[in-house]
């Protein structure tokens, strides 16, 4: 689960990260009004910053024509005309694909004077399984692209998760970042606010891009002006106050619809529908489709304990996708009982008088009557044998 960036920066600041003041709004006279107070209490600046979940925002531009998904305005006019030509509008970006997404939330905030910018984030280095704080004086680019270009740039510290991330490391960072005297004290604090955000909330990923030094008062200070966070799933039932920021509308329907069944879908852009049990045979499956010159419309996974009703709905969820151009059914029953999954198809297909190819592969748990099932329905389905041999069928049934 990912969250928005106003949310990420209530969690970091909980962590004890500077993060700007700011609040989110969903409509432009809140933010002329938030704007109106931020720029009262001493700030001479605000910034309008679209909330998605995608980045790439600041260079990012709207369907409507309007440039840029962060802004910095320097009174609550125009804080009101730009959260007003942004809020119901479709911005597009590195990360969003050309579809874009729609704005429905701002995040009003105190503009900083920057000085710098660092990147700084928290991972699982998954080739040492530990977790990994990384940080480069690159900030505010694609961090993809400085790893490809000068990775050098880029200083890491592995992190031994009985211990934790130890001051001296955290101190290590703030060095190799070029910072100096006291600024060096204020990045180790930071880095470890961050590190434990991380840890404490079962985050996959915390980032801050960028993290900036800043200057107000003559004084110069670390803060958090951007930050993604995305969590682990399956944590998520221990953090019930996380599970309360999520936001449907930035997840694909489909998808929530799946995950109302416990099933775990994911849409992509092939034409071939898949209905698989396992993770890894999900996977597999959608190879084979990709080896025989086929794309894969989505990962489906119904476990291993698939009910029939959850079959059904895994079947209705698959056809709801418009470019799917035929089915592959590809089941190897090992706890899973093959004629659950061939009853569950059954009652799908009738229920929506499907009329595209369907490729079924069943194999294991109980196959015979599972086969005998589909045989007695009536139904024009096409047989495969083995996993390539549905494969291939199903890739010449929808190129036909
Ligand atoms: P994204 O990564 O989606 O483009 P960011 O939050 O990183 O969005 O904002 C883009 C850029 O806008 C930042 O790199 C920074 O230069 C500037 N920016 C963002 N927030 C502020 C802020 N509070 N004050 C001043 N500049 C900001
Ligand atoms: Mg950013």
């Amino acid at each position: 689960m990912n969250v928005h960036e106003f949310q990420a920066k209530q969690l970091l600041a909980q962590h004890g990260v500077a993060v700007p003041a700011g609040e989110m709004c969903d409509n432009p006279e809140s933010a002329r009004t938030a704007a109106e107070k931020l720029i009262a209490s001493g700030h001479s600046r605000v910034v309008v910053k679209s909330q998605i979940h995608a980045g790439g925002r600041g260079k990012g531009v709207f369907k409507s024509g309007l440039q840029g998904g962060v802004k910095v305005c320097s009174n609550p006019e125009e804080v009101f005309v730009n959260a007003r030509a942004m809020l119901g509008q479709t911005l597009v970006t590195k990360q969003t694909g050309p579809e874009g997404r729609v704005v429905n939330k701002l995040l009003i905030e105190a503009a900083s004077s920057i000085k710098k910018e660092f990147y700084l984030a928290v991972l699982l280095d998954r080739a040492v399984s530990r977790p990994i704080v990384m940080a480069s004086t690159e900030g505010g680019m694609d961090i993809e692209e400085v790893a490809a270009r000068t990775p050098e740039k880029i200083v890491k510290e592995s992190i031994d998760p009985a211990v934790g991330m130890m001051p001296y490391q955290a101190r290590k960072l703030a060095a190799a970042l070029g910072l100096k005297g006291e600024l060096i004290a204020a990045g180790a604090k930071l880095t470890l606010g961050v590190y434990r955000t991380w840890w404490e909330l079962d985050a996959t990923l915390v980032e801050i891009n960028p993290l900036c030094l800043v200057e107000a008062g003559g004084k110069e200070s670390l803060i958090a002006l951007d930050g993604k966070i995305g969590f682990d799933d399956n944590a998520l039932y221990r953090h019930k106050d996380i599970q309360a920021m999520r936001d449907l509308n930035e997840e694909a329907p489909l998808e929530i619809e799946a995950s109302n069944y416990q099933l775990n879908y994911i849409k992509l852009d092939g034409n071939i529908a898949c209905l698989v049990n396992g993770a890894g045979l999900a996977m597999a499956t959608m190879d084979i489709i990709q080896h025989f010159g086929g794309s894969p419309a989505n990962f489906l996974d119904v476990g291993g304990g698939a009910s029939e009703e959850q079959v059904a709905a895994a079947f209705k969820i698959i056809m709801q996708d418009p470019n799917v151009k035929g089915i592959l059914v590809n089941i190897f029953g090992g706890i899973m009982d093959c004629n659950v999954i061939a009853t569950g198809i059954v009652a799908a297909v009738r229920e929506t008088g499907l009329n595209l190819p369907l490729v079924v592969r069943l194999e294991g748990n109980n196959v015979v009557a599972g086969q005998k099932t589909l045989a007695e329905s009536g139904l024009t389905l096409i047989t495969g044998d083995s996993m390539a041999d549905a494969a291939r069928k199903v890739v010449k049934a929808v190129t036909a």
